[in-house]
């Protein structure tokens, strides 16, 4: 996709929310141009290329969100009721759709969140595997059946909750809706999804493959803004689950509130990953690997490379890392190239401020990022290059807290229980990983880290279907994992049906 793809001849229009089965404009949106303006009815969606307004996200008020959550309520009785085979074989459909317009889709991730289109296209495949998964629910979901004394027998039986909202961030404007989305309605319920206010495009789009694949009005339906929005969703009386992916303080502050009222919630937060790099790693290996974890999406994933820790001196790793690292460019191209934007200006201002921040506690800049200059046409755009900082206090704030963004924290300790002990003291646990080419290490790592998900030689430990996804600490609030199994008993009520037919005349009411 070019630069003059992104420049809009005519003026951004914005756009609309999906409520039982169509598009529809919020209630206040008069089709009056000058409310586009109106910063507490729009929100202006940018293009991290170039800074433009590409489009504009409405902010949902509590009118639009009655109306889409009674949607929900409505189409879930039936939808509800449906047997688990028919719902996989309209979810066969929708998989089939999103291969189909999969290139269409990745062009919009590049437009509006700024990552490769390599990336955008891998996205896609991921948050398709979900949608696999989902596939296949009646495989999965049939619950234990035993007699469990004469004549009786014990059932758990798998049943929906009801209208579940899903809140979802920037970072992956299509994977992470697909997290939640395929394992709702595949068990039966209804959905209510906000996107980010940052990346609406994609899913408005996903939207229409909702309805040419076949899923009846009101199983899914998305309404667009942002905290207001996603505060009037969590506390809506006739929702029975939350699910929330953003920054922990905002995971925290959902998890309170549907919690006290009641709801089902699992919020997960944001990370501060560690690597340790054992001195007997594959140093090109672990090089590339460390590389391709901290500056992947412009370091903008919750499991990407944070904090690396060598355990001794290991200079020759250190130059390999930054000589790699050195070489990713951007691209005039949107969508090309080896790294993309970031997503705004603040978070330009905030990576940076750590790099700054860490120099002034004297580290060590080993590649600057700041310096890093935009692809011409691009000036406008949110350009921040990869940075890599050698820290000498192990109180600099960029060790500690989480980035999000192509910066790597490297800091030499001692030995494999020092690393431990730092790694530990993080109160985030989303991932960590060891580099090492001894099997035992490897296992006593894994046995040690605090973090819920561990790589051996992998610095972005992402498990894949059937296996869950799901951090610790303050990674997660609430018990359960957003994929995989812990996901199918999060989004189900397990009913235990206990069966008489027969009673023996010798029975006993313990028989
Ligand atoms: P964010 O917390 O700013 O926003 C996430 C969502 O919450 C958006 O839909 C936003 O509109 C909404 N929101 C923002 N403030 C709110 C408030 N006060 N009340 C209610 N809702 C609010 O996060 P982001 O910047 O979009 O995403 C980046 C963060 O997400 C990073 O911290 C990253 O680590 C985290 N993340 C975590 C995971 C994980 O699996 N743990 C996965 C992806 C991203």
């Amino acid at each position: 996709m070019s630069q003059q793809m992104l420049t809009t001849s005519h003026a951004p229009t914005p756009i609309e929310n999906f409520v039982n089965g169509a598009h529809v404009t919020t209630a206040e949106w008069s089709k009056d141009s000058t409310q586009l303006h109106n910063p507490d009815k729009f929100i202006p969606v940018l293009s991290p290329y170039s800074g433009e307004t590409i489009s504009y996200c409405p902010i949902s008020k509590k009118t639009d969100v009655d109306l889409a959550v009674s949607a929900a309520q409505e189409a879930f009785q039936a939808w509800g009721n449906r047997t688990m085979k028919d719902r996989a074989q309209i979810m066969i459909r929708f998989h089939q759709l999103v291969i189909k317009h999969r290139d269409e889709l990745a062009d919009l991730i590049v437009l509006e969140h700024g990552k490769t289109k390599t990336e955008a296209l891998a996205e896609i495949d991921k948050g398709n595997e979900t949608v696999e998964y989902a596939i296949s629910l009646p495989q999965l979901t049939q619950g234990k059946i035993a007699d469990v004394s004469r004549g009786i027998t014990c059932q758990d039986a798998k049943r929906p909750l009801g209208v579940v909202v899903s809140i979802v961030p920037f970072n992956f404007p299509f994977m992470v809706p697909m997290w939640t989305l395929p394992l709702v309605i595949g068990l039966g319920n209804t959905l209510v999804l906000k996107p980010s206010e940052k990346v609406p495009l994609t899913m408005n789009r996903v939207a229409s493959l909702i309805r040419e694949a076949g899923f009846p009005a009101g199983v899914v339906n998305i309404v667009h803004g942002a905290a207001e929005t996603a505060g009037l969703l969590t506390s809506h009386p006739d929702v029975k689950a939350v699910t929330f992916v953003g920054t922990s303080h905002v995971a925290e502050l959902i998890h309170k509130q549907g919690r006290a009222l009641n709801k089902r919630v699992l919020a997960l937060g944001g990370a501060k990953n560690h690597l340790v790099a054992y001195p007997d790693c594959k140093l090109e290996m672990t090089a590339q690997d460390i590389v391709n974890s901290f500056t992947g999406c412009t370091g903008q994933r919750c499991m990407a490379a944070s904090v690396l820790l060598t355990i001794g001196p290991q200079p020759q790793l250190i130059q390999e890392i930054v000589a790699r690292a050195r070489q990713l460019g951007f691209s005039q191209e949107a969508g090309a190239g080896k790294m993309g934007p970031v997503i705004d200006a603040a978070s330009v201002k905030r990576i940076n401020a750590y790099v700054t921040e860490s120099e002034s506690q004297g580290a060590e800049i080993l590649l600057d990022g700041r310096t890093a200059v935009a692809p011409a046409g691009a000036e406008g755009g949110f350009w921040c290059g990869p940075s890599i900082v050698l820290h000498k206090s192990k109180s600099d704030k960029m060790l500690r807290e989480e980035v999000f963004g192509p910066a790597l924290s490297i800091l030499q300790v001692a030995t494999k229980e020092e690393a431990i002990e730092f790694e530990n003291a993080n109160p985030y646990g989303n991932a960590a990983c060891i580099y090492t080419n001894d099997p035992w290490t490897a296992d006593w790592f894994t046995k040690h880290f605090s973090a819920g998900m561990l790589g051996v030689n992998i610095g972005v430990p992402v498990p894949r279907e059937p296996f869950s996804f799901g951090g610790i600490n303050r990674s997660r609030f609430g018990d359960s994992d957003i994929t995989g199994e812990g996901a199918i008993n999060f989004f189900t009520w397990t009913k235990k049906v206990t069966t008489k037919w027969a009673v023996p005349v010798e029975a006993n009411w313990m028989s």
